[in-house]
């Protein structure tokens, strides 16, 4: 009788994957085995012929989600005769087990009905899950995934749940963080400084009576806490905006159900299915303008982060408060989400009125993933639940390298084996808080994934917190660090994102990234191959009064860049507004003396400086408001281009600064100017694509966030008969940085 021995990779361990190999294998009659091993799971199969061929066709086609087979090869070994039956061999702890560990899913739909049957011992339990859903990536110790290497570990399983547990045949069969309401944890309400106030269905019942009073929940969630609040009530959202001091950033909704979301924003047939999807991302979505969500939940923006309750948790609550709720991190400004029960209480009793926890732990804070469907795909802009902490094959060998990443955004990567492994979101470095949480993920992706780095990689900037980390480490380790040009980073991710080997043309733009000369880019054509780069392009730089600051202060760039383009010289009319009395002589004055005025190349800055002109608000706001401001104003309208002055790849925006400035004379509105701008932008995108000569460009930068400006230039580029590639699977923004670093480190 033959013998087959399959070798698969992929998802494979977590995710039922061996009691649906153990189902297929008896409905063919089939007897053998199945393991799990360091490179991913083995089966060994014997029977008739037809049932094997069977048997390898049903491995490909009717795997369930979330296990993912990337690859099977088979061999055929001897027969073991007298064999029957098949088993499922146990993982033992002893042995070198690497699997790939599935990202935290949302409840599946068999979990969702039997929380909604009354007389299911699972009835209204808010933490059902089973193999295809639920919690993983944020309550597993280490590895192999087990229950007692788990944040479950504390909770024995009652007889129920260890029938299910231990029965192949269950959709239960192993799932880790398998629990009821006889077994598992449970919620408790209570207030900042006070004992618990309630617990259980009585706990989520007064919750939802506050959230609907408008108070504000700070909710343990999957991955960390979140802050909840009524998004109907314009009232109760300027608290939290005060409490939490974001003025303006816009917030993420989450839905009770897809009708309502369908009410407020609008969705196509991709968007649903990412909506209703296991990994369950906030979608940037347009407006209808339609359904009760105020205007102050994201002032001015014509699109909406919505998402879906993607916990059993956040199901309760949604539905009985029966209304949409802003639903955002659970942090102060800049500082990372809290996580941890003491830290949340400590960091967010002045934030929150009442916090809704339970006695489950999270291991590590995972926050939710945004994502974006343009004309022609996603573009996932923050990459965390769901996506973390997926490995992503780059068919690079090399050594193993450890990416430390940029300032904001951060994100950081291993790269091991010729897979990737990059990290959850991590946020802002600025805080003490988010340089601690940057040291804590680093020692655990090592732990976890029991990797050596034999290179480690950093930003250029020596001030990053992340730079300064990977120097104290390499000096620990005594593993060499290799410095990587923040934008040769971005264009080396997105090149690798989609498996470029040869040269090609990165159009780099974003805020400010320190350069090779010295000077802050950000407005780059770089030719790249491999570990070495050329400039070919660049924006001709102009000052930042005051650095830094001008990230918040567009009046700032505009300022630098007239000074720049026009010398000395009063306000314009559009832009006099932003300025009080002796503030823009004192910028004046700071340009002449060449005071803390670092210059720069870039195309962030000149959106902010653009938007400053055409007198969309400049005085302060976050990082990128102003561009985006400039976006939302260019909306669909197409108008001509705005000139350049283009010397050997040295693009100057004098013409352009002067045309803007007259069509504003002329008594032309904002709308029209960021028509003309995108355009231009456009137009120099062309220009630079020429000079780089390559048939290949890839697009990367904070600065394709924006869909118009992405479309317009993959469009003009396209039809010039260049190849376009731009972020899908990882941000364009500084959280693909450490793709980036971790790829040009392995190629020296
Ligand atoms: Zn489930
Ligand atoms: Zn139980």
């Amino acid at each position: 009788m033959p013998r087959l021995r399959i070798q698969v990779r992929g998802v494979v361990q977590g995710v039922g994957f061996r009691p649906a190999v153990y189902r297929l294998a008896l409905a063919r009659g089939l007897s053998g085995t199945v393991w799990n091993h360091a490179e991913g799971v083995t089966i060994e199969v014997q029977g008739g012929a037809e049932g094997l061929s069977d048997f390898e066709r049903a491995l490909r086609d009717e795997i369930p989600p979330p296990a993912r087979v990337r690859s099977l090869a088979s061999e055929s070994v001897a027969e073991i005769p007298g064999e029957s039956g098949f088993r499922i061999r146990a993982s033992g702890a002893g042995s070198e087990i690497r699997p790939v560990v599935p990202p935290d899913l949302a409840v599946c739909g068999a979990c969702a009905a039997e929380m909604d049957t009354p007389g299911e011992r699972r009835h209204r339990y808010p933490f059902t899950n089973c193999t295809r859903c639920g919690p993983r990536y944020t309550i597993i110790e280490s590895l192999p995934y087990d229950r007692p290497r788990t944040a479950m570990k504390a909770f024995p399983l009652c007889p129920d749940c260890g029938r299910e547990y231990r029965d192949p045949m269950d959709r239960r069969f192993h799932a880790q963080p398998v629990a009821c309401p006889a077994c598992g944890p449970r919620l408790t309400l209570r207030r900042p400084g006070a004992s618990a106030m309630a617990e259980g269905e009585a706990a989520l019942q007064a919750a939802s009576t506050a959230l609907r009073a408008g108070e504000i929940l700070a909710l343990k969630g999957l991955g960390g806490y979140q802050l909840l609040v009524d998004a109907t009530s314009a009232e109760a959202v300027r608290r939290l905006r005060d409490r939490k001091r974001r003025e303006e950033k816009p917030f993420a909704v989450m839905f009770p159900d897809l009708a309502r979301l369908l009410q407020a924003c609008e969705a196509g047939e991709e968007e649903t299915a990412w909506l209703t999807a296991p990994e369950a991302p906030i979608l940037l979505l347009r407006r209808s303008g339609a359904g009760p969500v105020v205007e102050a939940v994201a002032p001015g923006n014509p699109r909406l982060g919505a998402f879906l309750p993607y916990t059993p948790l956040h199901r309760l609550l949604l539905a009985a408060v029966d209304r949409p709720l802003v639903c955002t991190s659970g942090n102060l400004g800049d500082e990372p989400m809290a996580f941890e029960d003491d830290e949340a209480l400590r960091r967010l009793g002045g934030l929150a009125d009442l916090f809704l926890t339970h006695d489950r732990p999270i291991l590590r804070p995972v926050d939710d993933s945004v994502l974006r469907v343009d004309g022609d795909g996603p573009t996932l802009l923050r990459r965390a639940r769901g996506f973390a902490p997926l490995a992503v094959p780059l068919a690079m060998k090399g050594p193993c390298v450890l990416a430390f990443g940029a300032h904001q955004k951060n994100t950081i990567a291993l790269l091991k084996g010729g897979e990737l492994i990059m990290s959850q979101h991590l946020g802002d470095l600025t805080s003490p808080e988010g340089a601690d949480l940057l040291a804590r993920t680093v020692a655990d992706l090592r732990a976890f994934f029991g990797a050596r780095p034999e290179l480690l990689a950093c930003d250029l900037h020596p001030d990053y917190a992340s730079t300064r980390l990977a120097e104290r480490l390499a000096a620990e380790w005594d593993t060499p660090l290799v410095r990587v040009q923040h934008h040769h980073a971005h264009g080396a991710a997105c090149a690798a994102e989609h498996g470029l080997k040869g040269p090609v043309t990165a159009l780099t733009w974003d805020g400010t990234g320190l350069g090779s000369d010295g000077t802050l880019w950000g407005g780059e054509a770089l030719r790249i191959e491999g570990p070495a780069f050329v400039r070919v392009g660049h924006l001709r730089p102009f000052p930042l009064p005051g650095g830094e600051a001008a990230a918040r202060e567009p009046r700032r760039s505009a300022c630098g860049l007239l000074w720049a383009t026009r010398g000395a010289s009063a306000p314009p009319p559009g832009l006099a507004g932003a300025f009080d009395g002796p503030d823009w002589e004192l910028l004046q004055t700071m340009l002449a003396k060449d005071l803390h005025s670092p210059v720069t190349s870039s195309i962030g800055r000149l959106f902010d400086a653009v938007a400053a002109l055409a007198g969309l608000p400049a005085r302060r706001g976050f990082e990128g408001q102003a561009a985006m401001a400039l976006e939302f104003a260019a909306g669909d309208r197409a108008e001509p281009p705005y000139p350049w002055d283009l010397k050997e790849g040295a693009a100057d925006p004098a013409p352009l600064v002067e045309a803007v400035l007259s069509d504003l004379a002329a008594g032309r509105d904002a709308t029209f100017v960021a028509a003309r701008f995108h355009a231009a932008l456009a137009d120099l995108a062309l220009a630079w694509a020429r000079l780089g000569g390559l048939a290949d460009v890839v697009l990367s930068g904070g600065c394709f966030q924006n869909a118009r400006l992405t479309g317009l230039v993959q469009e003009r580029l396209a039809r010039a008969g260049f190849r376009v590639h731009r972020h899908r699977h990882f941000p364009p923004n500084d959280g693909c940085i450490s793709l980036g670093q971790a790829v040009v480190a392995a190629f020296r």
